[in-house]
């Protein structure tokens, strides 16, 4: 491989919303009817083309968008797509000071991905290979959006996980009178027995106090981890709700750099990281928060993106559970996900991040391109 065949020629960037099939409601974010997102493909002098995405809950993405074709795409044309921590690091630098974190890591990582896609099919070796070969399995969990579910509709729906193999499920909790929460958790253990996996998340939307007495009602219903149950920033208040409950805790898809992540494990006593390739800085950074997981003995979980996150759980000894989300992405994709006959998810084997957009699928929600 000459260096000048990898020499990034083009990069092109999509924009897309794709309607949910029904609305989805969380404690925060209040209602889903669809989700952004926002794909770069950055193709080499050679010809050699790589596909990186990230993806909103449905607002923002405009913004990433620009931020892609606005800043990175002029940034990016003429280097190597081989020095993807040079990359990296001069995307981070170029727009630090207006953007640490937030939008900017979305943006990121939309291009980190991409280059990884790259390295992979250039080595010729899927993305559980090239990230960490561990497995090529990973435990995994059903992640429901499902707040808005009367407690008929959100038994139903946990019974047809169940159905589909999964032995692990997380709920929405958050409701305006928490009683109304623990009937929710009582009735989704009693369907689906001692011997499944059942996590709640309450998207950051109780207070520190709140989340003590919540947690503390729920103890009996032995809950893996209970995810964001107040605002991501404040550190201190988790480290309370943990001192406080003896539930687990969680969290990682609002920590946007590699800082946070540290932080959040030195003051917030978390059992579980969940960073996200799409808005931690792509697979450069999953991995830097998968190192400093592994550093401090905590499972590496993920959160959104499962067709991407399969591969890179998959790759590492310390995976603990990859969140299947409710955005369907992978089914846009020619791998949608598939769980093995013990309800593990299998990373698919094609060269490349295994992510490969139909565009006779996806084509349809296109809004803007450039
Ligand atoms: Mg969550």
């Amino acid at each position: 491989m000459s260096d000048l065949a990898n020499i990034i020629q083009q990069v092109k960037v999509e924009y897309y919303q794709v309607p949910l099939s029904e609305v989805l409601t969380d404690a925060k974010h209040g209602d889903h009817t669809h989700f952004e997102l926002i794909v770069c493909r950055v193709i080499c002098a050679d010809g050699q083309e790589g596909v990186g995405y990230t993806y909103t809950g449905g607002k923002g993405g405009r913004a990433i968008y620009s931020l892609l074709v606005d800043e990175y795409k002029p940034m990016i044309i003429g280097k190597s797509a081989a020095d993807i921590e040079g990359i990296w690091d001069e995307m981070e630098w170029h727009l630090h000071y207006v953007g640490r974190g937030g939008l900017v890591s979305f943006a990121m990582s939309a291009v980190d991905i991409a280059l990884w896609d790259i390295r992979c099919k250039r080595e010729n070796l899927p993305l559980w290979k090239v990230a960490g070969g561990a497995n090529n399995t990973t435990a995994c969990y059903a992640g429901g959006i499902d707040l808005n579910f009367s407690q008929e509709k959100l038994l139903k729906n946990i019974q047809g996980y169940l159905d589909r193999g999964f032995n692990a499920v997380k709920i929405k909790v958050g409701k305006d009178n928490y009683q109304e929460d623990v009937e929710r958790v009582a009735a989704v253990r009693e369907l689906i027995g001692q011997d499944k996996v059942f996590m709640v998340d309450a998207n950051y939307s109780l207070s520190v106090e709140q989340a003590i007495t919540f947690g503390k009602a729920i103890e009996q219903y032995d809950i893996t981890w209970f995810e964001e149950p107040t605002i991501p920033d404040d550190y201190l208040g988790f480290a309370q709700i943990a001192d406080n409950i003896n539930i687990p805790l969680a969290m990682g898809e609002n920590l946007h750099t590699l800082h946070e992540f540290g932080y959040a494990i030195a003051q917030a006593k978390l059992s579980y990281l969940q960073p996200d390739a799409s808005n931690i800085g792509g697979i450069t950074g999953f991995l830097r928060v998968a190192k400093v997981a592994k550093e401090n003995n905590l499972p590496l979980c993920s959160h959104g993106m499962h067709e991407l996150h399969v591969s890179l759980l998959a790759s590492q000894p310390h995976a603990g559970y990859l969140e299947v989300h409710s955005f369907p992405i992978d089914e846009y994709t020619k791998h949608p996900l598939q769980l093995d006959e013990n309800g593990r998810a299998i990373a698919p084997n094609v060269a490349g991040t295994g992510v490969v957009f139909d565009d006779a699928l996806l084509g349809q929600y296109l809004i803007k391109q450039s």
